[in-house]
């Protein structure tokens, strides 16, 4: 029984390291999203409408209409 509660505690520290790197990876990649949305939008810097644009080359690539 003690080796069992033994085991659990010692597999708990490394499912919280890779836990803890994952929650910050994926915050990492949302603030990068929300950076990249803010610099389109123009809120971050008035460079245009950069990523609208690729993004619509980009459904004109794959067919999509959208005129
Ligand atoms: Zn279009």
């Amino acid at each position: 029984m003690p080796k069992a509660t033994t085991a659990g505690s010692l597999s708990t520290p490394a499912v919280s390291a890779r836990l803890l790197w994952t929650a910050l990876a994926v915050v990492a990649l949302m603030l990068l999203v929300t950076y990249l949305v803010a610099f389109d939008q123009g809120a971050v810097s008035r460079s245009g409408m950069y990523l609208h644009e690729l993004m619509h080359d980009g459904r004109h690539l794959l067919g999509v209409p959208c005129h």
